[in-house]
């Protein structure tokens, strides 16, 4: 099989190219600076405008939202060169790739121009507040509760892991609207305005960077919210939440692959690595099988992400996208597991930098970070459920 882009593919990819060379993305150690997903430096509120000018901030869209009208195909290419430099389109990934399409396809007309336009033009951030204490892989069991009286709404509950917050403007927030009615059909979604008297935002330091914090606790006690920030209809939220996530899929094909593709070159990078006993790592013909397999498995990613793409342009839903999900977290995890672990305590040590994956940080912080791709978007154990059921068509447990 021989896979190969058209000639006006290859100039819409040289386009890119050429823009992008003219227009360089924040320098690396700058991105460092943030202090969360939704903290917006004027740095970052800069590149993401200036994306949005030149209509390469969301190029299957139209102009008018930042975009090209790009083919699905050139859309590929785009996150094919974006992932392979490692360059974020926005710097509040929440704001642009899942809050925005979703108030395109459910919000109204006002809606669109009040919240969907600055968030492209990177005047506002956003957080996203579905996961609970007691719903997380299910979701529909939420109990953040909205009572509605006149032209308001009252929210009392509480969100987890809810990245950036804290600095966020705005939250996009499913909550209970019906408690009577089964789960999946009592739930809508609201927008709230961070700065509402009741709201607490308590961060939570990660283990991995005790001086950073992404996630928070979220706390509303009677939280008033103007009725017309309702998005879609009353109770009708459930399809939101199933929509906001088809929006991530297309960016998934070929980034999380390329993602996969760099933490493969930082181990053959690591290959050269001299431990305190003067060996190098490569010395051992054990370490030179693993890392070949790794390859082996990086280059699997992205084919399966290129077959599942094409399935997916004829309207199509690849189960790739499960597979893919899980499949690449997980390598990605034992990848980084095999590095410290060659390494041994000597891979403790943060001057032996692996190449930033996420954030900089030793293999040894790389490794518990990479849990996070294991658990976000659906956590590794309900995407074996789903290819379990939807492909295989195994019972339900
Ligand atoms: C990096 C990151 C960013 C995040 N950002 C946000 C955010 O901005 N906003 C937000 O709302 N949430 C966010 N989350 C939360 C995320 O959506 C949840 O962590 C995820 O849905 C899992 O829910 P949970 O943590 O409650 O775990 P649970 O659902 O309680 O699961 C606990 C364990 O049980 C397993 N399990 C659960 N149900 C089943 C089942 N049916 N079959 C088999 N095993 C099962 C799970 O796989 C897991 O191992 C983020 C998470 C991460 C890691």
């Amino acid at each position: 099989m021989r896979l190969t882009y058209s000639p006006e593919d290859e100039a819409f990819r040289a386009e890119l190219v050429a823009w992008l060379e003219e227009h360089p993305p924040p320098p690396a150690d700058q991105q460092e600076q943030r202090q969360s997903s939704a903290h917006m430096p004027a740095w970052a509120a800069e590149w993401q405008r200036t994306l949005f000018d030149h209509g390469w901030l969301v190029p299957g869209w139209p102009p008018e939202l930042g975009g090209r009208n790009a083919t699905a195909v050139q859309q590929m290419i785009y996150f094919e060169e974006f992932s392979a430099r490692d360059v974020p389109r926005s710097f509040n990934p929440q704001g642009l790739s899942i809050i925005t399409p979703s108030i395109l396809d459910y919000g109204t007309e006002e809606q669109k121009e009040r919240w969907a336009i600055p968030t492209l033009r990177a005047e506002i951030t956003w957080c996203l507040g579905m996961s609970e204490p007691n719903a997380g892989s299910d979701l529909a069991s939420l109990q953040t509760r909205a009572v509605q009286h006149g032209d308001a709404f009252m929210v009392n509950g509480q969100k987890v892991w809810t990245s950036g917050a804290h600095h966020a403007d705005l939250c996009f927030c499913f909550v209970r609207t019906d408690p009577e009615a089964p789960k999946h059909k009592g739930i809508s979604v609201l927008v709230i305005d961070m700065k509402t008297p009741g709201i607490e935002t308590r961060p939570l330091p990660e283990l991995t960077s005790p001086d950073y914090a992404d996630f928070n606790e979220v706390f509303f006690t009677d939280v008033e919210v103007p009725a017309e920030n309702l998005v879609g209809e009353l109770n009708q939220g459930w399809p939101i939440t199933r929509g906001s996530l088809v929006h991530e899929r297309r960016m998934l094909w070929v980034s999380s692959a390329n993602g996969l593709q760099r933490a493969v070159d930082a181990l053959i990078e690591l290959g050269h690595e001299t431990r305190p006993d003067g060996a190098e790592l490569y010395d051992d013909p054990r370490f030179r099988d693993l890392v070949a397999n790794y390859f082996v498995d990086a280059q699997a990613a992205l084919l399966m992400g290129y077959r599942g793409f094409a399935k997916s342009t004829v309207g199509k839903e690849p189960h790739e996208h499960s597979l893919l999900k899980m499949f690449g977290s997980e390598v990605e995890q034992r990848l980084c597991l095999t590095a410290h672990e060659w390494l041994g305590a000597y891979g403790l040590d943060r001057s032996i930098e692996a190449e930033p994956i996420w954030r900089q940080g030793s293999w040894a912080e790389q490794w518990m970070r990479s849990f996070a791709g294991t658990i976000a978007g659906g956590t590794s154990e309900i995407q074996r459920n789903i290819l379990a059921e939807r492909v295989l068509g195994l019972p339900r447990g």
